[in-house]
């Protein structure tokens, strides 16, 4: 019997049942690299599993919910994986449910719901998965994360941080958005409440009753006893000192249990709800200054999520023939994605040797991702009949326009195109003539040149000409073949002119345009023609600066606006004062911000530079040149000292029909400890902001929940945008923001953090977080003394950020047929109209009525995943086309035909038939 009071009815003194769950948790890397941790794991596993072979009341140990610790032992063990799958099959050894244990706010949706499908798909390996939801070290909870737990099936959490002072109990009920709703088992203590485990029954007892009394009626049903910690090593005299713990006194019965024994004799009576996202820091730390502490990785991270999930992966799901489907290698990709999910990992709390790894598989990930997405896009250039009025001569087909996102859209893009002159209602960025002078000089300089012009694979031809213009000697490259032939290197090595030579080459004229592309389909393309050009289209207009502090407008007949010469903000229609740059000490650390006690803050700019560099139709940008002294340094928790000259280059840009102004900042940072951040004053005064969040948007008052060990900073993630008072925010990387300048409830202005900057990765004792949260370490990649460019985008009324996100993030592609890896590739731009079987313009997929997270293939069919980020329920249709729902792990729900509704909130996948 399970009782939680100290007696019973009759006046009994009542047994209270204690559950040990031995454990350890492994952050796979983080103060250390993921090699020297891993020599650890390997330690630990070596002992751990002929302990519990030959010791049966060291009778459970649960693996981190994590496999990825399963793999890495394996790698350089793999003799041990009949031993361990005899323990995980006796229930004795819990592995998983996750392949890592991730960040959840600086990660995309689809990465958490791969990261939990891939620890399933290795744990069926070994007889499955612990079916619980552990969140035992993800500094903070998304909203949606108890709806994604039961899409797979779990019926419990157990979560750590970011549980608010209202949760009154060890157990709550936690409800996403789409109202799923899940049992969260609460560890007050965090999961090493019960790492230390003396050698001494009496000691144990005594620890246990001291857990008991610190948290009195917080701890409902079985007391539970986490036994382990970081790294922690099994204590192999577990079992004894639990027996003899138990043979002293009668009080606490003692069990070793497994975590999912233990939720199954857990109270599911009276316990309190709580909705949605988990953000406090009332008993443990959050950390929220993760957020904004390397800018680069998150960058890195939402670049190398993009190229896989919004690019390699609906592409060559929907434009390659299904037996390519490239699993394999998107299985690589993703495996870097989900190793750099890890909270450690992600979060940039780690030493920089870590952020390198972490940068690096980013990098791996997006370079696959590129690579199948090109290769997609080709395939489907190929099958894709020349557009009309098709450019260049003979059958030379045009660009292809592919639109990688569900919503139709039009667009300024890119083309080259094999022509002199830029086509009527194009904007002309380059151009390269036919024939031109490329080197004028001595014969010692100009005949070396003239040879390696064999490797420019564009130049059909040359010719070495004297000084008065008699040409020397000269040669023509046919179709594939060599320019500089044996006979040619003859006659080069036999030129005798004495004077100055002159070398002249020809190849295809090109010009390289902006052009506008009408309505292309969601999941479509859509043929480029000369002809096809911005028809209908307001072109972009700069107007010139006045002088004095207005400068140049740029309005194209839906946006107008106007930079600040002054201090380098600018105007969006009449409510000016957006992008004001705010520069502020930071002598906190990788996990929180702390200003100096005495701050210097820079929020004017010495002195302003704007030039107009690109002046329309299609494209109009702005330099804006910005000079500032920042202080160099913070000097301990005090001040800054010291004074660094700094030129911000912010480019303003502002495209044909575009809603948004475009922004880019570039600094190369030489000041340290500092946090710089662009405020945009709201167009009306705001009580919350509306932020994305993995599978929707989450609303935040102005105030934050802190703690005896963290002050209650209101600086927020936002994967991709945020919103308040009128004014939307898309930014390129998980970005930190802040609504500031509050008066009487409302906040005036959204700060948005461009750089934050300190030199440890976890700091001494601090006005905003008192205890240390990592090793004091001092290190030099969070200065981020290097050049950075943060891209964002700014659009004020009423706007549907998710479409501003898609628009900005993940642009309209192009496929340009003549251009192969070295230049021309005649075998893809000259191909026969018996190869082409799709239209000029099509579509390859229609979704509508949701945002798309995924499209991917699975055991051959298209598999679509789809969320509701509002309030009422929506009519999805992917096609009219008919299939199964099914759930995250794909097991079936339901049939569906044509298309289905969707809860408000709802994340549905949808197996589509053939
Ligand atoms: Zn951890």
């Amino acid at each position: 019997m399970t009782t939680t009071g100290a007696t019973d009815s009759a006046g009994q003194r009542a047994t209270r049942t204690v559950h040990i769950v031995p454990h350890t948790h492994w952050d796979r890397e983080w103060y250390q690299s993921f090699q020297t941790f891993r020599l650890r794991l390997v330690d630990l596993l070596d002992q751990l599993i002929p302990q519990m072979e030959r010791d049966p009341a060291y009778a459970r140990f649960l693996l981190d919910g994590q496999l990825a610790v399963v793999d890495d032992y394996l790698a350089v063990r793999p003799e041990a994986e009949e031993p361990l799958r005899r323990l995980v099959g006796s229930g004795r050894v819990s592995i998983g449910p996750w392949y890592t244990l991730p960040d959840e706010f600086l990660v995309s949706g689809e990465t958490l719901v791969r990261n939990l499908q891939r620890g399933l798909r290795v744990a069926d390996r070994f007889g499955g998965a612990m079916s619980v939801g552990y969140l035992p070290d993800m500094f903070g909870h998304v909203a949606q994360m108890p709806q994604i737990l039961v899409g797979f099936g779990f019926e419990h959490a157990v979560v750590w941080r970011g549980v608010p002072a209202a949760i009154d109990r060890s157990g709550f009920w936690w409800r996403a958005p789409d109202g799923s709703t899940i049992r969260a088992e609460y560890l007050p203590q965090g999961y090493g409440n019960g790492s230390a485990l003396p050698d001494d029954a009496k000691a144990f007892v005594a620890a246990l009753d001291g857990f008991g009394r610190q948290w009195g009626d917080l701890l409902v049903g079985p007391l539970l006893w986490m036994n382990g910690t970081d790294h922690q090593m099994p204590q192999p005299w577990l079992g004894r000192v639990v027996a003899e713990a138990n043979a002293l006194q009668d009080r606490l019965d003692l069990h070793i249990v497994s975590l999912p024994e233990h939720l199954a004799a857990v109270t599911t009576e009276g316990l309190p709800t709580w909705n949605g996202e988990l953000r406090a820091g009332a008993r443990a730390n959050l950390l929220m200054g993760v957020a904004s502490n390397r800018v680069d990785v998150r960058q890195a991270a939402a670049g190398a999520e993009r190229a896989v999930e919004r690019l390699a992966e609906p592409l060559a799901a929907l434009f390659l023939p299904a037996e390519r489907w490239p699993a394999a290698l998107l299985g690589e990709a993703w495996r870097d994605l989900i190793l750099n999910s890890a909270h450690d990992s992600v979060c940039a709390c780690s030493i920089d040797e870590v952020c390198d790894a972490v940068l690096y598989r980013y990098a791996e990930a997006t370079d696959i991702a590129d690579g199948l997405a090109d290769r997609a896009l080709a395939h489907l250039a190929a099958r894709v009949r020349p557009a009309r009025a098709a450019v260049g001569a003979g059958h030379l087909s045009g660009p292809l326009v592919v639109n990688p996102t569900a919503r139709p859209r039009g667009g300024v893009v890119r083309l080259t195109l094999p022509i002199a002159d830029a086509p009527p209602g194009t904007q002309l960025l380059r151009s390269r003539p036919a024939e031109s002078v490329v080197l004028e000089g001595a014969p010692e300089q100009v005949v070396p040149a003239a040879e390696e012009l064999e490797w420019a694979r564009t130049i059909t031809g040359f010719s070495l000409e004297s000084a008065g213009g008699e040409e020397l000697v000269s040669a023509r490259r046919e179709g594939t073949g060599s320019l500089v032939s044996p006979d040619t290197r003859v006659a080069l090595a036999g030129l005798a002119h004495p004077g100055p030579l002159r070398l002249r080459v020809r190849q295809p004229a090109q010009v390289t345009v902006l052009a506008y592309v009408n309505e292309v389909a969601g999941f479509g393309w859509r043929g480029w023609a000369a002809g096809d050009a911005a028809a209908g289209v307001e072109a972009v207009a700069v107007a010139d600066g006045e002088g004095g502090d207005r400068g140049p407008t740029l309005a194209n007949g839906i946006v107008t606006v106007t930079v600040d010469a002054a201090d380098g903000s600018y105007a969006l229609g009449d409510h000016a004062g957006l992008g004001r740059l705010v520069d502020g000490g930071d002598c906190g650390d990788t996990y929180n911000w702390c200003p100096p006690a005495r701050d210097i803050l820079v929020d004017r700019p010495d002195s302003v530079d704007v030039t107009v560099v690109e002046r329309g139709p299609l494209r109009a940008r702005v330099r804006v040149a910005a000079r500032y002294h920042w202080p160099a340094r913070a000097e301990g928790l005090e001040a800054r000292t010291g004074e660094v000259a700094h030129e911000v280059v912010t480019q303003l840009e502002l495209r044909a029909r575009d809603r948004a102004l475009r922004v880019e900042t570039t600094i190369d940072n030489r000041s340290r400890d500092h946090r710089l951040r662009a405020h945009f004053p709201l167009p009306t005064p705001a009580g919350g902001s509306r932020a994305e969040t993995a599978f929707g948007v989450v609303e935040r008052g102005l105030e934050a929940e802190g703690g005896p060990t963290e002050a209650p900073l209101p600086t927020y993630p936002a994967l991709r945008f945020v919103q308040a008072g009128g004014l939307t925010v898309v930014h390129d990387g998980v970005a930190e923001y802040e609504l500031v300048d509050i008066q009487r409830g409302r906040a005036h202005e959204l700060a948005l953090t461009l750089l934050r900057c300190t030199g440890m990765l976890s700091q001494v004792p601090m006005p905003t977080r008192p205890l240390p949260a990592g090793p004091l370490i001092r290190m030099e990649g969070p200065q981020l003394q290097k050049r950075l460019t943060r891209r964002y985008a700014v659009a004020i009324g009423d706007v549907d950020p998710f479409a501003l996100a898609d628009e900005m993030l993940v642009p309209l592609q192009v496929v340009q047929p003549a251009d192969g890896p070295n230049g021309p590739d005649p075998a893809r731009a000259v191909r026969t109209v018996a190869d082409t079987d799709l239209p000029g313009a099509g579509s390859a997929l229609t979704v509508q009525g949701a945002v798309v997270s995924a499209v991917t293939r699975e055991g051959g069919g298209l598999t679509v995943r789809v969320f509701n980020p509002r309030d009422e329920p929506a009519e999805v249709s992917i096609d009219r086309r008919h299939g199964w729902l099914v759930d995250l792990r794909g097991r079936p729900l339901g049939p569906f035909e044509g298309s289905f509704t969707l809860r408000p909130w709802g994340i549905a996948t949808a197996a589509l038939a053939d």
